[in-house]
């Protein structure tokens, strides 16, 4: 903390807003290559919880990186930054009584390292989707692999940049093994435990 930055000492806490909620606040972080299935799966995963009337929001590449990190570009250091800034986010939001979900490559382990001591370990769910990097390429969602090898796109996660596979993940998704339900209903069981007032 700065010096002269005085922390204000706030009536509520983030314990009377999830006993207002009825369930924990955590952060659902899924990590793995572009194209491996983090967005799909974490918005059916939402919806999930949305439905058992859990407090959400998610955080991914649309909303984060047109907004609070659109000066970030996709170098080695911006992309530390950038885990960074949405940790630090994702914090707050916590803080505020929510299930945050997130979908972000973040291809270092270092970088998810430091989420996991930004929001505390206790709050951090780590889900590895792990789609090969044959398979990524070939679903190519959204065109960006067949640019990366015609040169076009510097630093491509599995093509021109390291993905670092999680060593300890909560969960392993395997979504050329499994369909996106089974993959959904895995996580949600996973998930439920955790929401437990009482399991904090
Ligand atoms: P990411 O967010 O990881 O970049 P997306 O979720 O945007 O990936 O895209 C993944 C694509 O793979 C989607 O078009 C999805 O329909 C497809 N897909 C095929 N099988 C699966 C699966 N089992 N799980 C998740 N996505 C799958």
């Amino acid at each position: 903390m700065k010096k002269h930055i005085i922390p204000h000492s706030y009536h509520l806490q983030k314990a009377d807003r999830t006993k207002l909620n009825g369930h924990n606040a955590f952060l659902i972080w899924f990590t793995g290559l572009s194209g491996s299935g983090k967005s799909t799966i974490a918005n059916l995963v939402e919806k999930a919880l949305f439905e058992k009337g859990i407090k959400t929001y998610s955080l991914d590449g649309d909303n984060i990186r047109g907004g609070i990190n659109k000066d970030l570009s996709f170098a080695p250091e911006d992309r530390t930054e950038n885990i960074r800034r949405i940790a630090e986010v994702a914090n707050l939001m916590i803080d505020a009584g929510l299930v945050v979900l997130a979908a972000f490559v973040s291809p270092y382990k270092k970088d998810r390292q430091n989420i996991r001591t930004i929001v505390k370990d206790v709050n951090f769910v780590e889900v590895y989707i792990n789609t090969s990097i044959e398979e990524c390429e070939r679903r190519d969602v959204k065109g960006l692999y067949k640019k990366a090898r015609a040169g076009e796109i510097k630093n491509m996660t599995g093509i021109s940049a390291p993905y670092e596979v999680p060593q300890n993940p909560d969960i392993i998704i395997k979504t050329e093994h499994e369909s996106i339900d089974v993959s959904v209903a895995k996580i949600i069981d996973l998930i439920i435990p955790k929401l437990e007032l009482n399991n904090e």
